[in-house]
Order: C-alpha cells, then structure tokens, then sequence
C-alpha cells in the first residue's frame, strides 16, 4: 500500500518521483517497464541511436502513414529509467511562449511555467532572468564542437540568417549551439537528475521491469495498479492516486486498457468501460522531420567515433567526440512572412544521419535536419488488442495539413541551399540522400518519402476546461477519481522545439499541485495581476518567489 504509485519512469515520472518523496510523511512507488539505466551506451551521449530497438527502446511505429507514402514510421520511445530522456539527443530547449499562453489554461501560460523550468534547472551559464542554478537537471555547452558544425553555422551566417546565443532567453529565431542535459559531458537523463540522488530516501520505492496492464477501480476511483514482471501478476495498491507518466503513446493506452474511453471501441474488445472519457487517444500530434544527407571527404565527422580511445577519454575526462549529441547545433526560423514565431527547426548532424537513424551512415559525411514545429495535422492511438503487450495503433497524418506541407517543403529548400553555402558547401563530394531538384514537386516528393518524426508526440490526454478535455487543469482524468496523467501527452499543443525540457517543467508544476502547494509565482508578478490562485497564496503570505535558484523542498 503506498500513497502514490506513479506508472512509468521518465521523463515526468522521475520528476514526480523525486518531488513527491520530498515529504517523508507519503509513501511513493515508481513502477516502470524497462530496467535499470546500466546499459554504458544509455550515458554516452553520442551513442543514443545505438539504443535504437534494443531492450531499451519501445519500438513503436505507426501502423501506416497516409500522407507520407503509407509508410510504417519508426517511433523510439526509451523503456527504462529515464525514459526517453535516457535515448534523446538531449537537446535543451523549452518553445516559445505563444505555445503554452496559447494554451489558454490559467496556470500553464510560460510566465507560470517560467519558474518551473528554473527550479528544474542548474544551468552553467549561472543565474538570470531567464535561467536558473542549483536545480537537478544539469545544462550546458556541449562539449564536443565539431569543425563542421561550426561551418554550418559559418554558411547560416554568410547567408546572412541570425545568430542566437540562447534559444530560451525570449527570442527564439536564429541559429547557434543547443544547450545540452548533460554534466560532464555525460547524458543527465531525469533518472539521473532526479531518481538516484534520492535512491536512498525509505519513503521511496522503484520497481523495475514491472509492465503496468491495468490501473485498479473500486467503481469509479482508481485503488492501484495491475502490473506484470517476468509472468508474475502483481497487484499495488495506491491510497490516494495513481499517476500515469507512461508517455504520448503509452499512456493512452493504459488508460483505455483500464476501462476509460470510448465505450464502442473498448467493448468489442471485451474491456470492461469503467468511465466514458471519448477523446482519450485523439489530437496527437507531432514534429514531422525530413533532410539532407551529404558525402565529405575529409575526416572530420563522427564516423568511426565510437571507439576505445574515445571512449577512454569520454570516461576518463567527460570529453571528446563522444559528448557529441550529434545534433550539436541548429536553429530556428520562418519560412514566410507574415508569421509570429518561427514555424520550422534546423538540427544539424556532423555525421550520416539517415534511414531513421536505423542504419548507420557507411563513411564520413554531414546531415540537415529540417523538422515542422507548428504542424495542424493530427493523428491518434487505438487499441488493436486487449493484450496490454500488444503494441497501440498509431497513426500521425504526418503532412495531412497544407499549411505543413508548404513550411516543410519551404523549409527543406532553406536546407539545400544552407548545405551549398561556404565553407559548408565546399566539402561537399557527394549527395547521399536528396531531392532529385528545389522544385516544389521534387520537394514534397522527397519529403513524404524520407518523412521521419523528431520524436516529439503530444496531445493524446489533452487538457483542458472543456467537457471533451482528458484531464483537466490539474491533470485529474475526468470521470474517475484517483488518476491523473502527467507526462508529454497532457499537452494540448506541441511546443515549438524539443519537448524534454517542458515535460519536466510541467511535472515539476504537477508535483506542486498534487502536494497541495501553492503553484510558484509567474516571474515579476504582483498580487493583483496574479492568477487567483497565486493572489491567495500571497495573501496568506505563502507564495514564493519565481527568482533564479533554487527552491528547498518545504
Ligand atoms: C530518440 C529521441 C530523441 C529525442 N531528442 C530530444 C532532444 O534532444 N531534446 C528534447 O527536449 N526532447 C527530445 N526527445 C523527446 C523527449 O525525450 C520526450 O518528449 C520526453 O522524454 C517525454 O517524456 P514523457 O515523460 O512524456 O515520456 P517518457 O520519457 O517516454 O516516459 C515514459 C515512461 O513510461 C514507461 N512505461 C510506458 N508504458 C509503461 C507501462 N505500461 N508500465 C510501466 N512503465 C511504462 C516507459 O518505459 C518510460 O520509461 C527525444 C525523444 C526520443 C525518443
């Protein structure tokens, strides 16, 4: 019997845990699928696609794309400590502040999230308006600057695109470095940021290898949580609430697997309906991702990088090629005017970057990653089986939406043209993967047919003040009591940029909320422009300041 059992170990759930065992007075269970991060290569930053369907990888794809040739497009979602933080490219990034005021939830707007992210942050660039020290999550400059990906940065900038030193300081066009999770040059997964800094703590428990299969009713409020580890059935019972963290596709899933749904989808399965929850699984959405691929000469790129004498000095000094992210720079921009925010996402890879990351590129070479961050198309996660170890049903509709079409297209000719700029171009000995021309035609061509997601998915636990909303302001599921979900999938929208920074941002407001405490203050605000809540709590003398640095546990 523990007080809270929170399903899934990544991203948000490690957050959770690590905030909610801050009372010694609750009991908190972590249960999560995947194992321990022992795997070396989880913590080597370079090594992330080597991850790529393992054991630690969920291996889901979408069942098939309509719009994207009707492939099957692979989706690696981590399955272990960590989650997919434990097998991202790490890059630091929260979007841009008309994502989350566009929300239009009280409570979720940036300047409520903004205290958040620097709570969760120990940033090396130190304190300011915009960043925070001390937290648990390290951030910082990479550590392994390839000499081509400064000369992308060279050929952005004789193209006379700007420059941003930091992409999470208000202005988000430009290009330059991403910042990194990462402490010494190693991977700061949310297993390592906040779970084994806390392993000591006795009100804490985590049990590995344990697949959720159901959450546990007594009518209509959730009392626990169903699991399996090695064909062994085990039962956990949670006194007040159980936390799904189980991810985009994931936690969906589980959901409509314990009886919350719609009721003609869930009984032809012969699930028992425990509440009508219709729009669980709707509204995902994503980052779609297509580039270029180039062939160099020289042997500068990270081909052949994963060796003995770079891991030696990766071990032995947190340096080398391998703190590589491999997406070391990039950028942002807008593809026409007339737009009020950037509408696509450069990653640039010093390296052969290709068939999904799958396959390893055969020689040196460089890669362009263009990737849509304000898609309007949605896909969805089904049940296809009342096996819980049967994989969801997913499809995205990446590029259903025109608008998408036109910014990735727009955005995929700034790659070529980017990739033919000096000193960038002139490396070039050979295309590896490319459109056949920069004709509109040749281009979407080209794009629907090496389509590939930035592994950002959203959405299919929207919340929201509406009836159709999955959870709600607090992230408690409607229609049942003793269930909330926290994790990427409560986001009504997809942020413009990387969503592991904001997933933790949004667990650390969560973890708030279910503790009962009063949410952080928005930076700079006053009692009288203060959402209620926070008006409140500064009446009663008990709100704290959103100021860089960190927040001791109450
Ligand atoms: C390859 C890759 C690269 C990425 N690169 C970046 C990047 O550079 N920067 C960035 O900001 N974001 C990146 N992302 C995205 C980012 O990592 C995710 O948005 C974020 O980790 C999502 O967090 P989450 O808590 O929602 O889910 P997850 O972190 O996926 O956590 C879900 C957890 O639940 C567990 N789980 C699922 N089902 C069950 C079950 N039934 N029972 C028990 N446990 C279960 C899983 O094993 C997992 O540990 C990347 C993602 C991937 C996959």
């Amino acid at each position: 019997m523990y007080d809270y059992v929170i399903v899934g170990a990544g991203s948000a759930g490690c957050v959770l845990a690590n905030r909610l065992s801050e009372d010694p007075d609750v009991s908190v269970l972590l249960l999560e699928a995947g194992g321990p991060d022992t795997n070396d290569l989880v913590h080597v930053p370079a090594a992330f696609p080597a991850l790529y369907r393992t054991a630690q990888d969920w291996d889901h794809s979408t069942i098939y794309e309509p719009y994207a040739n009707d492939r099957r497009i692979y989706l690696p979602r981590g399955k272990v400590l960590g989650g997919s933080s434990s097998i991202n490219a790490m890059v630091y990034i929260r979007g841009n502040r008309l994502d989350y005021d566009g929300w239009g939830l009280e409570g979720w707007r940036y300047d409520d999230l903004l205290p958040y992210f620097k709570r969760a942050e120990d940033n090396e660039r130190g304190p300011d308006e915009h960043h925070g020290v001390g937290g648990p999550l390290p951030v910082g400059e990479s550590r392994s600057r390839n000499p081509l990906s400064q000369r992308f940065l060279d050929a952005v900038a004789s193209r006379g695109l700007p420059m941003n030193p930091d992409f999470n300081a208000g202005e988000q066009d430009g290009f330059g470095w991403y910042q990194l999770t990462q402490r010494r040059g190693a991977r700061a997964s949310t297993a390592v940021a906040y779970l084994h800094r806390v392993a000591d703590r006795t009100n804490l428990t985590v049990e590995t290898h344990v697949h959720a299969l159901k959450l546990l009713f007594e009518g209509t409020r959730a009392v626990g949580v169903r699991g399996t580890r090695l064909g062994e059935m085990l039962d956990f019972s949670a006194e007040r609430e159980v936390i799904v963290s189980c991810g985009t596709y994931n936690s969906p899933q589980l959901l409509m697997l314990s009886g919350l749904g719609r009721p003609e989808e869930l009984e032809p399965l012969q699930i028992e309906v425990v509440a009508e929850v219709p729009q669980i699984g709707v509204g995902l959405q994503d980052h779609p991702n297509t580039g270029v691929v180039y062939a160099i000469d020289e042997e500068i790129s990270l081909f052949g990088a994963l060796n003995d004498e770079n891991l030696l000095l990766f071990e032995s000094e947190g340096r080398g090629p391998l703190t590589s992210n491999i997406a070391e720079v990039g950028g942002f921009a807008r593809t026409r005017g007339g737009l009020d925010a950037p509408d696509v996402q450069f990653h640039f890879v010093p390296g052969r970057f290709q068939s999904e990351g799958l396959m390893p590129g055969e020689g040196h070479g460089f890669s362009l990653g263009v990737c849509l961050v304000t898609p309007k198309s949605r896909g969805g996660v089904m049940l296809g089986s009342p096996d819980p170890t049967a994989k969801p049903l997913i499809v995205h509709n990446y590029l259903e939406h025109e608008d998408d079409v036109a910014s990735l297209v727009s955005g995929l000719r700034m790659c070529l043209e980017i990739c033919s700029t000096e000193p960038l171009g002139e490396l070039v000995s050979g295309v590896v993967q490319g459109p056949a021309s920069d004709s509109d035609d040749d281009l979407l061509t080209y794009a629907r047919q090496y389509l590939m997601t930035l592994y950002h998915p959203v959405g299919t636990c929207r919340m929201g003040d509406d009836d159709g909303a999955v959870v709600d302001r607090e992230l408690r599921v409607r229609g049942v009591e003793g269930v909330r979900v926290v994790d990427a999938s409560v986001m009504p929208s997809v942020p413009r940029g990387n969503t592991n920074a904001p997933t933790i941002a949004l667990a650390e407001r969560a973890a708030d909320l279910i503790r009962g405490r009063t949410p952080l203050r928005p930076q700079g605000a006053d009692a009288e422009s203060a959402p209620a809540e926070t008006a409140a709590a500064t009446a009663a003398g008990g709100a704290r300041s959103g100021a860089a640095g960190p927040v001791s546990p109450a």
